[in-house]
């Protein structure tokens, strides 16, 4: 658990970096005109952008599970 915390706080800070110098050298909100959704792990709880997600079985109200890693995916539905 430690070990993901972490990694979440890497991925924060490089996605921080990035938003840092995109956002300095161009006015760049024509570029961004998607909104950066933030969906949490269905196993951790953990919150990650769409994007980075992995996506796993649908849920009942029909979208599929959002899950951090491809380790969570199973280690969540491997279970089932
Ligand atoms: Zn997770």
């Amino acid at each position: 658990m430690k070990y993901l915390i972490w990694v979440a706080v890497i991925f924060a800070v490089l996605w921080w970096i990035r938003q840092q110098r995109s956002g300095k050298r161009s006015p760049s909100f024509k570029k961004s005109k998607v909104p950066n959704v933030m969906l949490p792990c269905a196993h951790c709880g953990l919150h990650i952008p769409e994007k980075e997600a992995v996506f796993g079985k649908l849920l009942a109200n029909g979208e599929p599970a959002p899950y951090c890693t491809q380790q969570h995916l199973q280690e969540h539905e491997g279970r089932t």
